[in-house]
C-alpha cells in the first residue's frame, strides 16, 4: 500500500494513495485544522514557536547547551518532555485531532539526544523518582506520555521513529524503546534522501528494523524533486521490508512514481535491488 504525507489538504484524497497523513501540527509549532478521514500528524516535543516564546521550556544539557536550531545537530527547537503544562497542551491538540478522525500519528516524541535533559525540573523529577539510571527514567517519562496519548486515541496510533535500528541506540537517544511500547499500533520510519541514487543503506536500515520490531512499521521516503526512476527503486526496496511505503511532501512526484511502478509491473518489468 502507498500513502502520502502532506501539509496540503488538496492532496489528501488522490486515488493513487491508499492512506494519507496530514500535518496538523508541525515543528514550526503552528497548528492547522485537523482533517477528516486521514491520519492527522502532531509534532509533540519539537516546537519552534513555543521555544521562541517560552525559552524556559527548551531542554538543556549538563553543560548548559540548549536544544535549539543554533546547535549544529538540531534542525528545529525541542521542548522538554517533563513540562506538565506543555504536555497537557499537546494532549489537547491530539484530542482535537481525534475528534475529527480517529487515527493519529505522533512525530518528534522523546528527548532530543542522549545528553538531554538536565533542566532543573528534570533533575528534580529524576531525583524524586525510584530510578537510579537516568536513561531508564527517561524511558519511563516517554512511556507514560505515550500511555496518556493511547488513552485518548480511539483509532490506530502511529509513532515516528528516528531511523536507527541498532539495539540500544534509540533508547539512549530519545528514551523510546520500540520493543517495549505495546500501545503503538504501527511505527513510521522516515528514511530521507534527496536523490536515492544508491539504496543499499536504505535496505540495511529497513532490514535492521525488521530484525528489531514485532510491531508493524512503514517507511516514509522523501519525494520532493527526486527522479521518478530513483524513487521507484527506493520504493521497491522499502516495500520488501515495510508494511506500507509513504511519500513525503511531493504528492505529484509520488503519484508519478506509483504510476510508473504499476505500469512496469503490468509490463512484467521489475526494478533490481542493486
Ligand atoms: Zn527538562
Amino acid at each position: 500500500m502507498y500513502g502520502v504525507v502532506t501539509r496540503n489538504e488538496g492532496e489528501l484524497h488522490w486515488p493513487a494513495f491508499d492512506t494519507a497523513f496530514f500535518e496538523a501540527k508541525s515543528v514550526s509549532g503552528r497548528a492547522e485544522q485537523p482533517q477528516p478521514d486521514v491520519v492527522n500528524m502532531v509534532s509533540c516535543f519539537a516546537d519552534n514557536a513555543t521555544a521562541r516564546d517560552s525559552p524556559a521550556l527548551v531542554p538543556v544539557s549538563e553543560t548548559g547547551e540548549r536544544a535549539t536550531r543554533e546547535q549544529p545537530y538540531f534542525d528545529w527547537a525541542h521542548i522538554c518532555p517533563t513540562h506538565d503544562r506543555y504536555r497537557e497542551g499537546v494532549l489537547a491538540t491530539i484530542e482535537e485531532c481525534v475528534a475529527v478522525s480517529p487515527d493519529l500519528r505522533l512525530d518528534d516524541v522523546g528527548f532530543p539526544r542522549p545528553e538531554y535533559c538536565h533542566c532543573d525540573r528534570c533533575n528534580q523529577k529524576f531525583g524524586d523518582s525510584d530510578y537510579t539510571d537516568r536513561f531508564a527514567w527517561r524511558q519511563s517519562v516517554i512511556k507514560s506520555f505515550l500511555q496518556d496519548v493511547r488513552d485518548i486515541v480511539p483509532g490506530r496510533l502511529y509513532l515516528t521513529l528516528y531511523p536507527d535500528p541498532y539495539p540500544g541506540h534509540l533508547q539512549k537517544r530519545t528514551g523510546i524503546d520500540p520493543t517495549a511500547l505495546d500501545m503503538i499500533d504501527e511505527f513510521v520510519v522516515p528514511i530521507y534522501d534527496m536523490a536515492y541514487s544508491t539504496t543499499y543503506w536504505l535496505e540495511s536500515l529497513a532490514k535492521g528494523f525488521v530484525s528489531r520490531l514485532k510491531t508493524p512499521f512503514s517507511i516514509e521516503l522523501y519525494a520532493v524533486d527526486v527522479d521518478v526512476d530513483a524513487l521507484g527503486h527506493a520504493t521497491t526496496v522499502a516495500q520488501a521490508y515495510a508494511k506500507d511505503v509513504l511519500f513525503g511532501y511531493d504528492a505529484s512526484n509520488a503519484q508519478a512514481t506509483i504510476r510508473r511502478l504499476d505500469a512496469d509491473a503490468r509490463d512484467g518489468k521489475s526494478f533490481s535491488h542493486t
